[in-house]
């Protein structure tokens, strides 16, 4: 119960860090252009999180799920979500995933949604396109984006809430699955290419391989990925 309690207050915070900073900075902007239009942020129970444009009632709203909040207090639960492959990917808050820059981040994304939507550079089956990318890039690129970042730090810490800046320790896919070892047999290759061979050499990402049998005589540097146990 604390604990989503907590989360729920996160989510508020992102709320607020909406408000305050996003759509202040753009907001006078926005409101010309889209004559009136208001904002309302909430915090849902599951893990949607969208922004959604009510036109009958001129309504912006912004969701923010529990349950997307939750998955990224951790570092193997935020893997597989599309702001950390923006922020690894694009170089955000200098490429560092913690949970503080993966909200912030989540907080700039929806409201970037936002002002896409509002611009008209939102099509159906096109939603993550150049022109979002644009905007997010500005937000970020203005230091409107670190602005959110710094609001949510000062106000969780103000009302005793935990968002940890901490960065996460990711698991390095650079690593090989397994440790290959000299004097294994190996295989590598499919159908007629395939060779088999013993690993002579490990290197970081290749291993050398002394071909045995029909491709005795030859010498391969193969991937890693490409190796199979053989015997
Ligand atoms: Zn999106």
């Amino acid at each position: 119960m604390h604990a989503s309690q907590s989360l729920y207050q996160i989510g508020q915070l992102m709320c607020e860090a909406t408000r305050e900073i996003l759509w202040h900075s753009a907001g006078d902007q926005l409101r010309s252009r889209a004559s009136g239009a208001a904002l309302r942020c909430r915090v849902g129970s599951g893990q949607a999180t969208y922004h959604r444009y009510d036109s009958r009632r001129k309504l912006h709203l912004i969701n923010y799920g529990l349950r997307m909040i939750a998955a990224k207090q951790q570092a193997t639960s935020a893997e597989g979500w599309l702001s950390t492959r923006e922020i690894q990917g694009r170089g955000y808050f200098g490429g560092e995933l913690s949970t503080l820059n993966l909200l912030a981040h989540t907080c700039c994304h929806e409201f970037a949604h936002l002002v896409q939507y509002s611009a008209g550079h939102r099509t159906y089956g096109s939603v993550h396109n150049r022109h979002f990318y644009d905007i997010l890039d500005r937000l970020h690129g203005s230091g409107t984006a670190e602005e959110t970042r710094q609001f949510l730090l000062r106000e969780s810490k103000r009302g005793g809430i935990q968002i940890p800046d901490t960065a996460f320790e990711l698991p390095d896919r650079t690593k090989p699955s397994r440790q290959w070892h000299v004097g294994e047999p190996v295989s590598f290759g499919e159908g007629a290419r395939r060779r088999e061979g013993e690993i002579i050499r490990v290197n970081r990402k290749t291993c050398t391989v002394q071909g045995t049998g029909m491709a005795r005589g030859s010498r391969y540097r193969v991937p890693l990925s490409m190796l199979r146990k053989i015997g």
